[in-house]
């Protein structure tokens, strides 16, 4: 027996995404240029994220360090100099699929190069992501080549964005 099977059409509308109420609580105290680099980020993003670090009192850096989570105790969240942002599936919270990140650093990308204020980010600190011609991806296997060629490990931390000033 026939079953009618309903063709199933997603559009391809670009979605546009904005910064809930806890990402806005999040970006107090961090640089006026990274809370625009942000801003401009999660209008052009393909991935909906959501800031959750942004200045860190020496304290819980003192403490993330101490869990291993941090390798830094001169983090620049501690001068307000840098974020965290999560990626978000609807329905699904928060994830933390790599894959979903270079979708948040290509727009963080565009985003530091329309306002003009480099940055660095936590998964390819070899570079400057704004100026990096290719995708985000590749700035991240460029900068795991470079690691391994050195034959060290490569410190990935996908969410970190940072002013480089
Ligand atoms: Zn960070």
């Amino acid at each position: 027996m026939a079953f009618a099977v309903n063709k199933v059409s997603f559009k391809k509308e670009k979605k546009v995404y904005k910064l809930g109420k806890g990402s806005n609580a999040k970006l107090k105290g961090v640089d006026k240029r990274m809370v625009e680099i942000v801003k401009e980020a999660i209008k052009i993003s393909k991935q909906d994220f959501s800031v959750i670090c942004g200045l860190r009192t020496k304290k819980e850096q003192e403490e993330l360090v101490a869990r291993a989570a941090s390798q830094i105790m001169k983090s620049k969240h501690l001068d307000g100099l840098a974020v965290d942002l999560m990626a978000y599936l609807p329905g699904n919270g928060d994830r933390w699929e790599l894959q979903l990140y270079f979708a948040i650093a290509d727009a963080m990308k565009e985003a530091s190069k329309t306002t003009g204020h480099p940055i660095r980010w936590g998964a390819a600190w070899n570079v400057t992501l704004t100026d990096w011609d290719s995708s985000a991806e590749e700035a991240m296997n460029n900068y795991i080549d470079l690691r391994r060629s050195q034959k060290r490990r490569p410190f990935i931390d996908a969410p970190h964005f940072e002013l480089l000033k």
